[in-house]
């Protein structure tokens, strides 16, 4: 399958667009043309892996030997072997996807994309070495660094917003392991960080450089793909167990930030998965919520840190896709929105295009208190635990009218990478260290802590670099010095 930019008419194989990351010309791949008659309720049924190697032979079919290439992905990786499971919750389901090695869902596309990068630099003959740059607002980070830990030819560097990240996300990051992994800490929010890795990416490494850059980001079309298959599988769940049948219209809502999960279903619906509506839940950093609502796109704004670090986002990248794809795929259009957005920080799009917009994504948002007050209530009543960013989806989902349709929830995070909002939205007064917290909501649910966070306490840190952002592609360059 081919990629075409969405500010651009060149087009790559699935293999270059994994390896470039992002298009030369700033825009971020798609598909060219979505696969057109795949029977998507021919997967009902089918294990993880198999749905997997399915979906990737779809859209990544330059790959050779994906079923393998699958299985080295997730195999012995994530603590079920249904590796996404589907609870069935008061009248919702949740959808969880924080069974991985790091406990968010970014783990189930970052398990992949290491494996696919390799992949791919084989099969494109790679002379270089590939250095990762990832900005992250705290879960991609970590996950990113143990997907690619100790990967031959490629390295990774980790951006995290200084002080902008839970202290759970931040020993997870400090803390990794590996020889080929280096985090720093930049001063500023997530946005800064992400856009002065964008502004490295557009720069370059010097000329006679011995490596080469790319995303581990959501921008990378090797993050959104292994997200589709979620979707799959828990309308595989719903069928399977007797709650819909075959053919039925499903809604997902979905916690978002950088709009990477929840555009990974709309690529499910392309392909005739039977999703109505993916509902875009906001915290109180909710551009997207006005965007959808009103067709402008405005980040001048206060930015808030909320109980939902990895959504306190206000430049939602992965958004310029839906853009193009539902804009006429119109990469002229797309640039002129995204030159108005970087120049005066806002865009608003024609009304034919927000009447679409608004055709599958219905938007809304919770702040913190309503998150927390979500978290008690399902906690009380149905005696399941959420983290908050799934109970920001939860409180979205029920300020809307029941559409009469299944819905499902994306569960993104373990609540015990979160315990202190966790704890405290059940009314109980938090211990003062962040990993004894760990402990008191375990003893307090009676659920278990996940093992890859019961160790983070004592782990020792190794990363404590503290970088503004105008040193960063000098603190980048300096760590691709002496590679050649
Ligand atoms: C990254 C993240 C999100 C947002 O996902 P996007 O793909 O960026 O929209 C939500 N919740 C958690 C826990 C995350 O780590």
């Amino acid at each position: 399958m081919q990629y075409t930019s969405t500010r651009g008419r060149e087009s790559v194989r699935s293999t270059q667009a994994i390896l470039n990351g992002l298009a030369p010309d700033g825009g971020l791949y798609v598909p060219c043309v979505f696969p057109e008659g795949f029977d998507s309720l021919s997967l009902i049924g089918l294990p993880f892996e198999e749905m997997a190697a399915r979906i990737f032979t779809l859209f990544l079919d330059d790959f050779d030997g994906i079923p393998a290439l699958v299985s080295r992905a997730y195999r012995n990786k994530f603590d079920c072997a249904d590796i996404t499971p589907l609870k069935k919750v008061g009248k919702r389901y949740v959808l969880e996807l924080f069974h991985g090695p790091t406990c968010a869902f970014k783990d189930v596309a970052l398990s992949a994309l290491p494996v696919l990068m390799t992949a791919a630099m084989r099969q494109e003959g790679a002379a270089k070495e590939i250095m990762i740059l990832t900005a992250t607002s705290g879960d991609t980070g970590k996950a990113a660094m143990e997907g690619f830990k100790d990967v031959p030819g490629i390295r990774i560097t980790v951006f995290y917003p200084a002080g902008g990240v839970s202290p759970v996300q931040e020993k997870q990051m400090t803390s990794q392991a590996g020889k080929n992994v280096c985090v720093a800490a930049v001063k500023g929010n997530f946005d800064d960080a992400q856009s002065a890795v964008k502004e490295i990416f557009a720069k370059g490494l010097p000329d006679g450089s011995g490596t080469v850059l790319s995303s581990a980001n959501s921008i990378n079309i090797g993050r959104l793909v292994p997200q589709i298959v979620y979707y799959f599988k828990a309308y595989s769940d719903l069928v399977m167990s007797g709650e819909i049948a075959a053919g039925d219209p499903v809604d997902f809502t979905v916690p978002t930030g950088n709009f990477g999960d929840i555009l990974a279903g709309y690529f499910a619906k392309r392909i005739g998965l039977p999703v109505e509506k993916l509902i875009c839940a906001s915290n109180a950093n909710h551009v997207l919520t006005d965007f959808f609502r009103t067709g402008v796109y405005d980040r001048n704004r206060p930015f808030y840190k909320t109980t939902s670090p990895s959504m306190d986002i206000l430049i939602s990248s992965n958004l310029e896709r839906l853009l193009y794809l539902l804009g006429g795929e119109d990469p002229a259009q797309v640039k002129a929105l995204m030159e108005s957005l970087k120049k005066d920080g806002s865009f608003a799009v024609p009304p034919a295009l927000l009447r679409r917009l608004q055709e599958t994504f219905p938007a809304g948002f919770a702040d913190d208190a309503a998150a927390a007050g979500a978290i008690r209530a399902v906690w009380e009543k149905h005696g399941y635990l959420m983290d908050p960013h799934t109970a920001v989806a939860w409180s979205v989902a029920e300020s809307l009218p029941d559409p009469g349709r299944p819905s499902v929830i994306l569960s993104t995070a373990s609540p015990y990478k979160f315990p202190a909002a966790v704890l405290e939205a059940l009314g109980q007064k938090a211990a003062d260290d962040p990993f004894d917290l760990m402990g008191q909501l375990s003893s307090f649910t009676g659920t278990p802590v996940p093992k890859p966070l019961a160790s983070l306490k004592t782990a020792p840190v190794r990363f404590s670099d503290v970088v503004g952002r105008e040193n960063l592609y000098e603190y980048v360059v300096s760590l691709t010095e002496g590679n050649d």
